[in-house]
């Protein structure tokens, strides 16, 4: 076997810990905290998902736990390293051996066939070819798909294609595997399979942080982290949160709030139960429908 730097610990260890984190964007007069004092623990061993609406801060938040981007100001320790004042060859290096990353759109290069998609990361890794191509055809087989390794992207479905993802993210054996939005492209039944994978994955020890904006899909992770304008504002387990949830949904009943109930049924605006039925929040709505990502982390990977 070649040397591969093995991430992998003791459960319950701590992978991520953020103390004050602040990300700020200024644009021309305006400056924007998209991230504005993030306080968060995440251990070997969990599943933890990151909602909020669009424009809370999670994709800003998912880069900078991904070593994708650092922050304005606070301190990121990942697997015990400040990844502050890294270089952008080291967050390359950490980045590699600490993260696998699953994207919404998959990302999978068209013109490598799957087992080549798979072996990627492992040929950053320096990784020989051989033990490469056994690797690759190990976390195929677990995804149920070496039968289609020599077919190209296109040829397999997208629930097919996102599975792929997740072998490429696994094949690099990463402390954490980080998913941005996984079953946003997919129908509800392809989206429960791939959130039962995550589970059984989760069952058999692999870290997992799923940042989506669906509560729904939240709710399916252990713990749930939910942000508003860039503050944590519940962080507990996912039992806890749905209850959170319910409450929100009666007081946004109230008749206060009745001229509103067409938006109450969108998962995304019924986590907030502090806030729900004030007209100024209702009134938000519309911002969900703005352009997502303005960062897409694997145009800065
Ligand atoms: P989410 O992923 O939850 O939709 P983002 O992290 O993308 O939220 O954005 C949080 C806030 O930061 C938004 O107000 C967004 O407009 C702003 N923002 C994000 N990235 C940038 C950027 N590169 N430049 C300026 N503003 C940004
Ligand atoms: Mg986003």
């Amino acid at each position: 076997m070649a040397k591969v730097k093995t991430v992998r610990r003791e459960p319950g260890e701590v992978l991520i810990e953020m103390k004050d984190i602040c990300k700020t964007y200024v644009m021309g007069e305006e400056v924007v905290k998209a991230n504005d004092g993030i306080n968060l623990v995440i251990r070997m061993g969990e599943f933890v998902s990151i909602v909020g609406k669009s424009g809370s801060g999670k994709s800003t938040l998912m880069n900078i736990i991904g070593a994708l981007d650092v922050p304005t100001s606070g301190q990121y320790l990942l697997g015990g390293e400040d990844v502050g004042d890294m270089t952008q060859n080291e967050l390359a290096d950490i980045r590699n051996r600490m993260i696998g990353f699953v994207f919404q759109q998959y990302n999978l290069l068209p013109r490598l066939s799957i087992l080549e998609n798979v072996e990627l990361p492992l040929l950053y890794a320096k990784v020989s070819s051989s033990e490469r191509r056994e690797r690759a055809m190990k976390q195929l087989e677990r995804v149920g798909l070496q039968d289609k390794c020599q077919n190209r992207p296109n040829q397999l479905s997208g629930g097919q294609q996102q599975r792929v993802s997740i072998a490429r993210a696994l094949a690099g054996n990463p402390a954490i595997l980080l998913a941005d939005e996984p079953t946003g492209a997919l129908d509800s039944r392809t989206s429960g399979q791939i959130l039962r994978f995550f589970k059984e994955l989760n069952e058999e020890g692999n870290t997992i942080v799923m940042i989506t904006h669906d509560n729904s899909i939240a709710l399916q992770a252990k713990r749930v982290v939910r942000i508003t304008d860039g503050k944590i504002n519940f962080d507990g387990p996912a039992a806890e949160y749905a209850e959170v949830i319910r409450a929100g949904q009666l007081a946004e009943a109230r008749p206060a709030a009745a001229g509103k109930l067409a938006e109450v049924g969108r998962p995304e605006e019924t986590g907030r139960p502090e806030e729900a039925g004030k007209p100024e929040e209702v009134g938000r709505t519309e911002e969900a429908g703005r352009t997502e990502e303005t960062v897409r982390p694997e145009e800065v990977g």
